[in-house]
C-alpha cells in the first residue's frame, strides 16, 4: 500500500496554491519590478566572449571568493561583515527559516503586508509567523511592533527597505527601536536599494544581532537570481552550513562579476528609471480616480475603485499589472505597477485613463 497524498504532507502543503506567475507573452509587463533595460550591444559582445571561456563540465566554486569580492565594493559592505550568497534572496529567506525548522516554538515576525515569501516560506516550514499590521498610511506601528516582539520573542523579525508591494520606507528610528528591542535576528530586507538609495549596510557593525540582505535582481539582473545577506561573521558562518554548496551557478557568478565591473550602465538604467518613476507619479496623482503612494522602489502602489475590473480591462489592452486587491485588509483596492521605459508608463497611463 504506497502512502496517498493526505498521508504523505501536512495539510497545509496540500492547501497551498503553487506560485503564480502570470503569463505575460506580447504584454507590456509591468508586473514584476524588473528593470525594462538591456545591454549596449558591445557589452552583450564582451559578456559572451567571457561566457565562452567558462568550463562547463566543472562545479561552480564554492565560496565564490571572487564575486564576493566584487560583491564587497559594489554594495559598500564593511570589512567586518561576512557575505551569504543566495539563488536570489528568496533563497536566502530559506536558508535564514531553514536554521530554525524543527523549533516547535520558533516565531518569525513583520509588519505586514509586506513581501509574501516570509510567511510562505515559515508556513512550509512549519514555523510559527506573525504579522503586525501596517499604519493605514504604511507606516510601522511601532507600538504594536513592540508589543508583538516582547510577546512572542520572534528569532527573526524581517523589515523590507523600502517595503514591497507598498513601496515606503520605514522611520529609520523606528528600525533602531526594533533592532534594539528584538532579541533574535533582524533582517533588513533591501531588495530595492538602488532605487532607494539608502541603507543599513553601513550599520552593521553596530549591532550583534543586524543582518542586511539585497539583490541584483531590481538593480536589473533578475534572470541571474543572485542575492545576498551580510552580517556579523558569527551568524554567517552558522548560516554557511545550511547553504548547498554549489548554489550559485558559474554563469550566474561570471556573469554578475561582468556586470558589476560595468556598473555605470547600471547606474545610469537605474537614474533613469527613479526618474521615470517621478514624472509616472505625478501622472497617477492627476488622475481624480486613482489615490497613488509615494514610492522609494522601481513600482508605484495605487488605490482605485473596482480594482479587479481596472486590472482586467489594462489586461485587456495588452498591459499586465499586479492585481493586490484580493490581499484584502490595506491592500483593498490596491494595484501596483512596475515602473518601466517611458513608452512603457505612457501606454499604461492611456490604457488606465481608458480602464478607469
Ligand atoms: N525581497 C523583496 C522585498 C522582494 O520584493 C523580492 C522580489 N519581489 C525579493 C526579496 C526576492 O528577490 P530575488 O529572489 O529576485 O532576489
Amino acid at each position: 500500500m504506497t502512502f496517498s497524498l493526505e498521508d504523505f504532507f501536512r495539510p497545509e502543503i496540500l492547501a497551498e496554491r503553487a506560485y503564480h506567475v502570470a503569463k505575460a507573452d506580447g504584454m507590456i509587463k509591468l508586473d514584476a519590478m524588473e528593470n525594462p533595460y538591456t545591454w549596449p550591444e558591445d557589452l552583450t559582445q564582451a559578456w559572451i566572449g567571457q561566457l565562452r571561456q567558462i568550463p562547463l563540465n566543472r562545479y561552480p566554486s564554492p565560496s565564490a571568493h571572487a564575486l564576493k569580492a566584487v560583491l564587497r565594493r559594489y554594495a559598500q559592505i564593511p570589512d567586518e561583515a561576512e557575505i551569504l550568497l543566495g539563488n536570489g534572496s528568496d533563497e536566502i529567506i530559506q536558508i535564514l527559516l531553514l536554521g530554525l525548522a524543527g523549533q516547535t516554538d520558533a516565531v518569525v515576525l513583520a509588519p505586514e503586508p509586506t513581501f509574501v515569501m516570509y510567511r510562505q516560506i515559515a508556513k512550509w516550514l512549519n514555523l510559527g509567523f506573525i504579522g503586525v499590521p501596517l499604519n493605514c498610511d504604511f507606516s510601522l506601528n511601532l507600538q504594536a511592533m513592540l508589543k508583538a516582539i516582547a510577546r512572542y520573542r520572534p528569532k527573526i523579525v524581517f523589515l523590507a527597505y523600502p517595503n514591497n508591494p507598498t513601496g515606503n520606507l520605514f522611520e529609520e528610528t523606528a528600525i533602531l527601536t526594533i533592532i534594539d528591542r528584538t532579541p533574535g535576528l533582524v533582517v533588513l530586507d533591501e531588495a530595492y536599494a538602488p532605487f532607494a538609495q539608502v541603507s543599513f549596510m553601513d550599520r552593521i557593525g553596530q549591532f550583534t544581532n543586524l543582518l542586511v540582505m539585497q539583490t541584483l535582481s531590481k538593480l536589473g539582473l533578475a534572470g541571474l537570481r543572485l542575492g545576498f545577506l551580510t552580517g556579523p561573521k558569527t551568524w554567517i558562518e552558522q548560516l554557511e552550513k545550511l547553504r548547498l554548496p554549489y548554489n550559485i551557478n558559474v554563469l550566474t557568478q561570471l556573469s554578475a562579476e561582468f556586470a558589476l565591473h560595468h556598473r555605470a550602465v547600471f547606474d545610469q538604467q537605474t537614474a533613469r528609471i527613479r526618474a521615470n518613476r517621478e514624472s509616472l507619479f505625478q501622472e497617477l496623482s492627476k488622475l481624480p480616480q486613482v489615490q497613488a503612494f509615494p514610492s522609494a522602489a522601481n513600482f508605484i502602489l495605487f488605490r482605485v475603485n473596482d480594482a479587479d475590473g481596472v486590472f482586467e480591462r489594462l489586461r485587456q489592452q495588452g498591459v499586465l499589472i499586479k492585481n493586490l486587491n484580493q490581499e484584502g485588509g490595506l491592500l483593498c483596492g490596491c494595484l501596483r505597477v512596475t515602473v518601466g521605459t517611458a513608452e512603457e508608463n505612457q501606454a499604461f497611463l492611456r490604457a488606465l485613463s481608458a480602464a478607469l
